[in-house]
């Protein structure tokens, strides 16, 4: 039978195949979204990008059992006029497309705030003027800096949840100063949210907007010198990676204390096509989808990976596998960090049963402590054509 056939949603109503424009869908999360759907559903995917390289085994040529599902449409949304007709064509859209690794946020603030709003802008209005359901891709990092951080460091109430936990509904957003341009990058997702949840609440349009904390797994961003930049800074995961295969310590920024929840991209996955396949139960909803059981520190990450690369590679660890480097000197003046990033995810457990989904009745996602696989490592290492995996 065909998967759509097989397909129900979570109320067990059969699932109809939606022909999709998916914006950003050449990017890490783009990628992983399309291998799903081709792999488990009937749904027809538009594919938008500039770049296609990571999803090349999907679309260039698409395989013959994949003819008619998926096209790629290389256009930039800045500029380019095909856009309205795609999204008309489409019955759903998904807003990926973003500039999203820190090390641009203070480097290269104007094409970040451009990008992440302006960018945007007329894909939500496209989405709203033609009756168009959108999924659109925020950020955690929207919820900026904890309540907790401002607390003395040894305050008992840092260690209270209401400090610290990030409610989709409650939370503010607490950003560091103009100066901070950091900062740039949330203010533009928080600014784009508001439009979108404005744009539901007066002229009704169907919207999901996706809170993604830390998601991580093969092919994210790229290893400097290999297959992006070679001064280019990628998010942490390929950072470390790329030293791990350079036989370089790995660099801390500002003591590496900083605290994260990662989640592995194909649990991840599986929530967004949750949301694409229950609109009435993802409409007009902001999801955090995150692990809030799989926190580390940044120094606590490089301990693991480094472990992991002398376990998959055979090579013993450096006798500094980690050195500390200042913000300033790393990524530049105007950097600054969240401190601690703890989903909430009651939101996304009732309306979608993430929970039950992933078969893990406590808290959403399976796993109780970090798990950087071997996997991760490789499917970073893999770009650079690194043998002996
Ligand atoms: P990514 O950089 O891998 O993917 C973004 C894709 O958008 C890229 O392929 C890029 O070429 C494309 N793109 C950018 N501008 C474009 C334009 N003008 N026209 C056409 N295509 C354009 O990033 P990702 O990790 O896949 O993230 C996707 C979305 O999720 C982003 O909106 C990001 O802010 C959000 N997000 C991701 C994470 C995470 O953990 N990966 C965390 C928070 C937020
Ligand atoms: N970081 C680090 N060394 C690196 C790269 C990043 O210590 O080589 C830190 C960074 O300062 C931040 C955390 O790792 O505290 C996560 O950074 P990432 O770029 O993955 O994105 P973020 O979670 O801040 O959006």
């Amino acid at each position: 039978s065909s998967p759509a056939a097989a397909r129900l949603d979570l109320d067990g109503n059969p699932v109809a195949p939606l022909t999709i424009c998916m914006i950003g869908a050449g990017g890490f999360i783009g990628s992983h979204l399309c291998e799903k759907l081709m792999a488990e559903t009937a749904h027809v995917v538009l594919a938008v990008d500039v770049y296609c390289d990571k999803i090349r085994h999907l679309v260039d040529p698409a395989p013959p059992h994949l003819a008619g599902r998926i096209s790629f449409h290389r256009l930039n949304i800045k500029n380019d006029s095909r856009l309205e007709g795609l999204i008309k064509m489409a019955d759903l859209t998904i807003n990926l497309a973003a500039i999203c690794t820190p090390a641009d946020y203070n480097t290269r603030p104007l094409d970040t705030i451009y990008s992440n709003f302006i960018d945007a802008l007329p894909v939500v209005k496209y989405c709203s003027e033609n009756n168009k359901r959108l999924i659109h891709f925020s950020t955690c990092e929207v919820y900026g800096k904890t309540i907790g951080s401002f607390l003395p460091k040894d305050h008992p109430l840092r260690k209270e949840p209401e400090f610290y936990v990030l409610k989709e509904d409650e939370s503010p957003c607490i950003f560091g100063p103009i100066v901070k341009q950091r900062w740039s990058y949330a203010c533009a997702k928080q600014l784009i949210e508001r439009l979108v949840f404005a744009e539901g609440a007066e002229n009704g349009l169907e919207f999901t907007i996706v809170r993604p904390f830390n998601w991580i797994g093969p092919r994210m961003d790229f290893i400097p010198g290999v297959d992006g930049p070679s001064e280019g800074v990628p998010r942490v995961l390929a950072c470390f990676s790329n030293n791990l295969l350079r036989r370089e310590p790995l660099k801390l920024v500002d003591g590496g204390q900083s605290q994260r929840t990662f989640v592995y991209i194909k649990d991840a996955i599986e929530a967004v096509v949750l949301m694409i396949e229950n609109p009435a139960r993802a409409n007009g909803h902001i999801f955090n989808v995150g692990n809030p059981n799989n926190e580390v520190t940044v120094r606590e990450l490089a301990q693991m990976m480094t472990e992991v690369y002398a376990n998959v590679s055979g090579e013993a660890p450096l006798d500094e596998p980690m050195i500390d480097v200042s913000s300033s000197q790393f990524y530049g003046e105007g950097y600054d960090d969240s401190d601690k990033r703890i989903p909430d995810m009651t939101i996304i457990n009732k309306q979608l049963g993430i929970a039950a989904f992933l078969n893990d009745t406590s808290q959403g996602f399976a796993g109780d402590n970090i798990d950087i696989s071997a996997q991760d490592i490789q499917g970073s290492c893999q770009k650079a054509n690194v043998t002996g995996f």
